[in-house]
């Protein structure tokens, strides 16, 4: 039976715990355990905590809205929320710097997700959602329409700011590519954006 367990269901932390024990116990199996406390890895621990906050858009999503009826364009409407959190600057194609990976000089553009946070948090989420008890065919993660806006957000940027991202790496790889969505958003969550998106200046 796959019953997909909604967010804030009583057992839904209770049965991801006892998921990792039991791959933790397969894998000191015999004798003293020789490390102090195994620790996930940092992908799991990143997947968790995505999967919490996608959790918490959920539920304060207006209208209110459940795991088993959100769709991809739910998805892209989460998408488009995290963008008022991002940190790279893309160009628009008015500005003098559009298609200059390192601008001389500061410009009122918006700031945005980088595609590669947002590439690399779908996969987390996508594999979540099953690992949650959903159906891959109904997996929102997954959906098309999803897809198509990460190649569109990726030729955009790659254009935007000069950049190509299938032949090189950027030039500060770090965090964003690999970060949570704890990185990505504040501890508590603003209200939503204002209708309007042109910043000061
Ligand atoms: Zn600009």
């Amino acid at each position: 039976m796959d019953s997909l367990q909604e967010f804030g269901s009583p057992s839904d932390t209770n049965s991801t715990a006892s998921n990792i024990n039991i791959n933790i116990n397969s894998c000191s199996s015999s004798s003293t355990p020789s490390f102090p406390t195994p620790t996930l890895s940092r992908y799991e621990n990143q997947k968790r905590r995505d999967w919490n906050t996608f959790g918490q858009y959920l539920r304060n999503h207006r209208p209110p809205l459940s795991l088993s009826r959100c769709s991809g364009a739910h998805v892209l409407e989460f998408l488009r929320y995290l963008d008022q959190f991002g940190k790279t600057k893309v160009h628009t194609q008015m500005c003098p710097f559009f298609g200059q990976p390192n601008p001389p000089a500061p410009c009122p553009c918006p700031l945005r997700q980088a595609w590669g946070s947002l590439d690399a948090l779908i996969g987390r989420l996508r594999a979540a959602f099953e690992e949650h008890g959903g159906k891959p065919e109904a997996n929102p993660f997954g959906a098309r329409a999803v897809r198509l806006y990460l190649r569109e957000v990726r030729d955009s940027q790659a254009k935007a700011r000069g950049i190509s991202y299938d032949k090189k790496k950027r030039k500060r790889p770090p965090q964003s590519a690999t970060a949570s969505l704890q990185a990505l958003m504040p501890p508590t969550p603003p209200p939503p954006p204002p209708p309007s998106t042109t910043a000061s200046q």
